[in-house]
């Protein structure tokens, strides 16, 4: 089974509940695929085995048969190329990998070279397959690191996929791919405002979804009251407690050192498997 955990709003601690579910179950699979701000691994603390860099392609103009006719640049919907005179201009950050220009080039003048966007790193702990993927500093395209780690998935594992806060196509990208998904809020209105985004989403995408709210106590009753009314099932509530604060100040997955909540954690991953055969 893969469960995707997202958030339409950042910090509200989606990470905090992927990895504690992740440790909790222990021999599972466990994919960062927040790749502009990884930090599940402050929990893991897996030390890296493995790293691979991610690459994607971009056009190289072959000077001595281009003339210089624009038909690549006219096709870039992404400006990654701009026709002069003399010359043909690539920019590739902006170049989305394609490869219309090539098709549409009456002199064949185009081949394809290679640019590294990002990395992905694995690495083993406490029994859980762990990968994250990093993008590169002044990157933009989160997606090509996102499928490069999505290539990881072990499907005979239960997989967790800790997905990109906000509601846009990394999120997509992460979420489209799994059996079921946990958005994680904070009772609070802005909470309440990027979870009514993040349940579009996941109905657009067909995609079994259960609420868990973090802090709980700290706002109003509206999120539970939204989540009634839309028959949307709250899988957990997670208070608002200094205890869990403290173990997350220091790094530490909450469910690794409290009991109750290994076995809440626990069980919420067999509530999971109930809803899913609903
Ligand atoms: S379409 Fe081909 S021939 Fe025309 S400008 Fe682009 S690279 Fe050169
Ligand atoms: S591969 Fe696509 S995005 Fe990149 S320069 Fe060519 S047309 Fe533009």
């Amino acid at each position: 089974m893969i469960i995707s955990v997202a958030s339409g709003k950042g910090g509200t601690g989606k990470t905090t509940i992927a990895t504690n579910l992740a440790l909790s179950l222990k021999q599972t699979q466990f994919i960062d695929c927040d790749v502009e701000e990884p930090n599940a691994n402050i929990f893991f603390k897996a030390k890296i085995d493995e790293r691979k860099d991610v690459t994607v392609e971009i056009p190289i103009i072959d000077d001595e048969k281009c003339d210089y006719c624009g038909k690549c640049s006219q096709f870039c919907t992404y400006n990654a190329l701009a026709v002069v005179p003399s010359k043909v201009l690539v920019f590739p950050e902006l170049c989305h990998s394609c490869r219309g220009c090539g098709l549409v080039c009456p002199k064949s003048a185009i081949s394809w070279g290679k640019r590294s966007v990002g990395t992905i790193e694995h690495g083993v702990v406490d029994g859980v397959d762990f990968y994250h993927g990093l993008l590169h500093v002044g990157e933009i395209q989160t997606i090509p690191v996102i499928k490069a780690l999505k290539k990881k998935i072990d499907k005979t594992k239960n997989v967790i996929l800790d997905a990109p806060p906000g509601t846009s196509c990394p999120v997509i990208e992460t979420v489209g791919i799994s059996n079921y998904c946990i958005l994680v809020t904070e009772p609070t209105p802005f909470g309440l405002h990027d979870l009514k985004l993040a349940v579009e989403v996941v109905k657009q995408l067909k995609i079994p979804f259960g609420v868990i709210i973090n802090r709980d106590g700290v706002g109003d009753k509206k999120v539970e009251h939204f989540c009634q009314s839309e028959k949307i099932t709250i899988l957990l509530k997670i208070p608002h407690s200094t205890e869990i604060a403290h173990l997350y100040s220091k790094g530490i997955a909450f469910a690794c050192e409290l009991k109750e909540w290994d076995d809440e954690f626990k069980n919420l991953f067999h509530k999971i498997q109930e809803e899913i055969k609903k």
